[in-house]
């Protein structure tokens, strides 16, 4: 398709600019540009069209059913999006005086105390901006708590070999070197290693739980004391919360800090840029050494707050507020009940389609029930046949069906990660699994028709290696 650039013709143009109201000003001429800028010219007809041609090229949450594992795509409830556009949310500064914000401010308390209750911590703070900055935010909590105690011998986090990417390179990122911890052949934490691991140096530990296996770790009593017991502290990546809210609680199972990803469990559409929300979650004792600032309510108003021994701004002013405005939305729309519903219905949906997989016969990577997600190996498929994951979740896009996570976790070979998450009907899954049926056949009988798969799509199979290093991010004018 043509790009702005492409479609440009001078002198047209779809801006009408009110007429001034301001006295005008003569700048210095020094600051003024020599030629203008090659901005496209564009009729508003055909820029409505061409956005709307961009939009028909991508594949959303409304376009069709979205399995992304790890990722929760679930369907964002348009309510959300109302609620954070009223004016009197969209319209505010930062800077405003505290007493004409303090609805705003209303919103981020209750927010903290209902997010609170779901994972069992003490305070929250809703700076970070997405699930790997609140990571980032995480650690730095663990590092303030060691060293306000005069423990600079913590230098360690461990982290187990099933986890998602971003939790090594945050660890990394806060100062800690990262020690991997090996699964066990159930798909947990191996507790024999992770003894082994831990020591006068640990810092902490770095969990997902149900893991991205989309396994609950029942040792996960025993993992947290292990860490406690060598003095480290656990810290809790949520991503995967939709899985379990409203039935167990991080705070319960013996962490001392966590990140949500508003964006994934607390239904704000994400992908492409967001914006995401990663609060951050802590017991009491960690609350002095949060970001700052944070609403707190002080004789029946609010006021902004800085914790004792904090540990400064992760990020500008609040975080991304209107995420936690459709993050508060969804929580008060489902209510005590609805919460623990959903969560139930993600792990059904997810054992639902597992189950016909299997039987259709794909292979597990772990047998037996999974939570929110399940993941498989196409790796006896890759010999028997020669077609990979890759083809698989390639030849999905000709049915109109977002791939699964693909070569993820790590420790599965030629993985593919399934979330249907709670928001699909028992049809779509249906269809889903008729679809891979379809696929599995195509592998056997014809795999060079899935080596060259999607067959009908505006993209076929991009470089992704130049894509990635080598990525064209201006438009280069002839002349
Ligand atoms: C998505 C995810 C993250 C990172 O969250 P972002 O919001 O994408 O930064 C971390 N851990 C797990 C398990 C995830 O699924």
């Amino acid at each position: 398709m043509k790009l702005l650039f492409e479609r440009s013709r001078p002198g047209r143009g779809s801006v009408l600019l009110p007429p001034c109201d301001v006295p005008e000003v003569t700048y210095d001429a020094g600051l003024l540009r020599a030629e203008a800028p090659r901005l496209p010219e564009i009729a508003e007809v055909d820029l409505g069209r061409h956005y709307t041609e961009l939009a028909k090229q991508t594949h959303g949450v409304n376009d069709g059913f979205y399995p992304l594992g790890s990722c929760t795509m679930k369907y964002n409830p348009r309510v959300n999006e109302e609620a954070a556009a009223q004016p009197g949310f969209t319209q505010l500064h930062p800077l405003q005086p505290v007493e004409t914000v303090q609805g705003a401010m209303e919103v981020l308390a209750t927010a903290e105390k209902l997010l609170c209750e779901i994972t069992g911590m003490d305070g929250m703070s809703f700076q970070p901006a997405a699930g790997a900055h609140g990571e980032y935010t995480g650690l730095l909590l663990i590092r303030k708590y060691h060293q306000a105690r005069g423990d600079s011998a913590r230098t360690k986090i461990i982290v187990p070999d099933s986890a998602h990417g971003t939790n090594p390179a945050s660890a990394t990122m806060a100062g800690f070197q990262v020690v991997s911890v090996p699964s066990n052949d159930q798909g947990g934490v191996d507790l024999d290693a992770l003894r082994q691991a831990v020591g006068p140096d640990t810092a902490g530990l770095m969990l997902t739980n149900p893991n991205t296996v989309g396994l609950f770790d029942p040792n996960i009593l025993e993992i947290t004391q292990i860490i406690h017991d060598a003095g480290g502290l656990c810290y809790y990546d949520g991503a995967n919360l939709n899985a379990v809210m409203g039935h167990v609680r991080p705070g319960d199972m013996g962490f001392d800090c966590v990140h949500l990803n508003l964006h994934k469990t607390f239904s704000t559409p994400h992908g492409g840029g967001g914006p995401g929300s990663g609060p951050v979650g802590c017991k009491a004792f960690l609350e002095p050494f949060l970001p700052t600032p944070r609403a707190k309510e002080v004789n029946g108003a609010y006021a902004w707050q800085t914790p004792e021994q904090t540990m400064g701004q992760v990020r500008s002013f609040y975080g991304n507020f209107l995420v936690v405005v459709k993050a508060l939305t969804y929580i008060l729309t489902l209510g005590k009940q609805g919460i623990p519903e959903a969560s139930a219905g993600a792990v059904l949906n997810a054992n639902y389609l597992m189950k016909q997989l299997a039987d259709e016969g794909y292979e597990m990577s772990y047998p037996g029930l999974c939570m929110h997600e399940f993941v498989m190996t196409l790796q006896g498929l890759a010999h028997e046949t020669g077609a990979t994951a890759m083809d698989i979740a390639k030849g999905l896009l000709d049915f109109g069906i977002h791939p699964p996570t693909m070569y993820f976790p790590l420790i599965v070979h030629e993985a593919l990660m399934v979330e249907p998450t709670e928001t699909e009907s028992p049809e779509t899954l249906d269809q889903a699994a008729q679809v891979f049926k379809t696929l599995l056949q195509a592998a056997k009988d014809d795999p060079d028709s899935l080596h060259t798969a999607p067959h009908r799509c505006p993209v076929g199979r991009p470089d992704e290696v130049t894509a990635a290093r080598h990525p064209v991010l201006r438009y280069e004018f002839e002349a």
